[in-house]
């Protein structure tokens, strides 16, 4: 689950992180409100949307008058965001955060992940802050330095020796980057996240480290014992599709392709998209309904897939083990009664009361194309989609 920047700074403030003072604003008269309660002179106005490469994009303007707070405020709410993380399509600023302006120094970059490899929480940091760092890892790798944290015992001081030397901090910098670093692992530790970029850490005029931008991600699997981060969930950024798909249950994903798939297992979802691909395809969807899956959560994800737009055909692939071929043959059939069917459709049915899956998909005069196996499926309903184009 993501965060917005304001709500990631005010948790990293509860950790005792510096980090400038703001105030979030849903509306161009809030914006000012809050700009007048932080006194400036100079303030920030940010976008808030779950997405980074905002200042390109034009959702982060520093001004130096209420008016141009008002202005700025203006022009960003309600508009649409491009940057090269939100895709084509952009997102709608909701809601902003108003700040008070900093004076920069130096810009630097550093994050804390789970290395899934290790099982310990890796620091990724660079001197190069403010930037795109794909773009730096890609360009100048000897600029990204990471080391990793034991979590049996946490941080040493010569972690933070480490990041220092690292981002090129010495004297009194140094000394607060060794401070700061333990402040953020506890904060990722103690709030189960997944991730967290801060992209910039800024040296102040005044040689001050402030987290200037702030983006956090938690771990979904840990959000039952975080009710009060289950409370920033700001449903207006997640794919309608995937928060419907979490009501039922269903490990489901959103992608940019153009076959549906309904798949049970996240290993022969994952081998059922690479085959979609081999065949020439895009899959439109990770979609594993698990094992034991009832017909009600069967016929939610069928909507699901139907609802989506850019979906031209659907490949059922089913391995029933666990879950029985004819609960899927049931869930297909029932949903297709409600919402219809206006794309091929061909399922591949294997294992357990497989005979009465078909036999079930076979008489409800469902227009579907049977497959035999994974790869007959894949080639069948890519040449259905294709053909049909
Ligand atoms: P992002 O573009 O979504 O990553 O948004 P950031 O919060 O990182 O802001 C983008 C850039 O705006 C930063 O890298 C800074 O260069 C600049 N910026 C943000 N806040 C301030 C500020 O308080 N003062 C100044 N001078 N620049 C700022
Ligand atoms: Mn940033």
């Amino acid at each position: 689950m993501n965060i917005h920047e304001h709500q990631a700074k005010a948790v990293l403030k509860e950790f005792g992180v510096p980090v400038p003072r703001g105030q979030a604003a849903f509306s161009v008269d809030e914006a000012v409100k809050a700009a007048e309660a932080l006194g400036g002179p100079v303030w920030v106005v940010k976008a808030q949307i779950h997405a980074g490469g905002r200042g390109k994009g034009g959702g982060v303007k520093v001004v130096k008058s209420l008016d141009d707070v008002k202005a700025e405020a203006t022009r960003m709410l309600g508009m649409t965001l491009v940057t090269h993380q939100t895709g084509p399509k952009g997102r709608i600023v909701r809601r902003l955060y108003i700040e008070e302006g900093a004076q920069i120094a130096r810009e630097l970059y550093l994050s804390l992940l789970v290395d899934r490899e290790t099982s310990w929480v890796s620091v990724v940091a660079s001197t190069e802050g403010g930037m795109d760092i794909e773009e730096v890892a890609h360009k100048t790798p000897e600029k990204i330095a990471t080391f990793s944290i034991d979590p049996a015992t946490g941080v040493f001081p010569h972690h933070g020796r480490k990041l220092a030397k690292a981002l090129g901090l010495s004297g009194d910098l140094g000394k607060q980057i060794g401070a700061l670093l333990p402040k953020l692992y506890a904060a990722f530790v103690a709030k189960d996240m997944a991730m967290l970029e801060i992209n910039p850490l800024i040296v102040t005029g005044s040689d001050e480290l402030r987290v200037l931008d702030a983006k956090v991600s938690f771990d979904d699997n840990a959000l039952y014992r975080h009710p009060d981060v289950r409370e920033l969930r700001d449903e207006t950024e997640e794919d309608e599709k995937e928060i419907e798909a979490s009501k039922h249950d269903l490990s489901y994903i959103a992608l940019d392709g153009e076959i549906g798939c309904m798949v049970n297992g996240a290993g022969l979802a994952m081998a059922t998209m690479d085959i979609i691909k081999l065949y020439g395809a895009e899959p439109a969807n990770f979609l594993d309904v698990g094992g034991g899956a009832s017909k009600e959560k069967v016929t939610a994800a069928f909507k699901i897939i139907t609802a989506d737009p850019n979906v031209k055909g659907i490949l059922v692939n089913i391995f029933g083990g666990i879950m029985r071929c004819d609960i899927i043959a049931e869930g297909v059939v029932s949903a297709v009664k409600e919402v219809g069917l206006k794309v091929p459709l061909v399922v591949r049915l294997e294992g357990t009361n497989v005979d009465l899956g078909k036999k079930i998909i076979n008489e409800s005069g469902l227009n579907v194309i049977a497959a035999n196996d994974l790869s007959d499926g894949a080639e069948k309903i890519v040449k259905a989609v294709k053909g049909a184009a």
